[in-house]
């Protein structure tokens, strides 16, 4: 215990930007669902994906 403290984001594979679980994209280790990689992919140069 207190080995992981504060590194673990505190979901297991939840969208760092919501916490949703639904339609996760785990390329390039975004993280993130479908909804906000759309919203902010042009921001982080994803600017295709459909
Ligand atoms: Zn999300």
């Amino acid at each position: 215990m207190g080995k992981d403290a504060g590194i673990r984001i505190g979901r297991e594979s939840g969208c760092r930007r919501c916490g949703r679980k639904r339609g996760m994209i785990r390329r390039h280790g975004l993280r993130l669902c479908r909804q906000c990689f759309r919203d902010i992919a042009p921001e982080i140069g994803f600017k295709k994906y459909s």
